[in-house]
């Protein structure tokens, strides 16, 4: 079987500044990874090269079997490779609405009926947001911009879905609402590459899992294997 994302070797500079050294992943279809690592490990740094925000300066990226380094995120985006970005990033000053069907901007014009079925399957994700659908993104809370976010990632029916730090400056109830989400998303069969600080329940919805310290994978297993391996716990879960 060969992996539906598949990174060989990467490595990403900000100038002096070497932030991924040499990291390979794999991702295959259906798979839920998980990513874990300390602040500033070079977890979004990885996900931004993967998508094409980020130069790369050495390595090799295939996407559906094909060779994407260099290709721009545009290309990527609409190849499939969809990402969640750290913060969020929804537009603020349009409704949630408009802010779903700009996530559907790289489908064709003929899918305009799949693209209404598809806010309805958001809506059906994600009811807040239905209850909410007229209001500017600006003034949801934090959990529902992250749902948001999501949502119209969702629309652009993504091959892989990448989600940078989900849980970030959530709430404890919003953090348990996002997992349970991101639990479905994969139920439903989207593939998932999620990155996270909170390792534990990264860990435990992972089917597999690597972690990512200053730079390089340090480790990789089963996301139950690694949540049970000592070394993770004692530098990731407090002992
Ligand atoms: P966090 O969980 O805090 O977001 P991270 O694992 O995602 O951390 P990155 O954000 O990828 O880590 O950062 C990796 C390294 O690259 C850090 O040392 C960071 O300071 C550096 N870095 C990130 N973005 C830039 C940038 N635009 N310019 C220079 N250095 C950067």
């Amino acid at each position: 079987m060969t992996a539906l994302l598949q990174v060989q070797d990467l490595h990403v500079a900000y100038g002096g500044i070497q932030a991924v050294k040499g990291v390979s992943l794999e991702v295959f279809e259906g798979e839920l990874v998980s990513l874990i690592g300390a602040n500033g490990a070079g977890k979004t740094t990885t996900l931004k090269a993967l998508t094409g925000l980020q130069p790369v300066a050495a390595g090799e990226i295939g996407f559906l079997g094909q060779a994407v380094r260099g290709q721009g995120a545009w290309d990527l985006a609409r190849a499939g490779l969809v990402m969640v970005p750290e913060g969020r990033g929804t537009f603020t000053r349009m409704s949630v609405d408009e802010n779903l069907l700009m996530g559907a901007y790289t489908r064709r014009r003929s899918e305009v009926r799949e693209v209404a079925a598809d806010i309805d399957n958001v809506f059906a994700l994600f009811p807040r947001l239905k209850e909410r659908r007229r209001q500017l993104a600006g003034t949801l809370s934090g959990g529902e911009q992250q749902m948001l976010a999501m949502g119209r990632a969702l629309m652009a029916r993504p091959k892989v879905l990448l989600l940078d730090e989900p849980s970030m400056g959530l709430s404890p109830l919003m953090v348990d609402k996002i997992f349970e989400v991101v639990a479905d998303i994969h139920r439903r069969g989207v593939t998932v590459l999620l990155v996270e600080q909170n390792a534990s329940r990264a860990l435990a919805l992972a089917d597999r899992a690597y972690v990512m310290d200053s730079g390089v994978i340090t480790m990789t297993g089963a996301g139950g294997e690694l949540l049970n391996d000592p070394r993770v716990r004692a530098a990731y879960l407090g002992g």
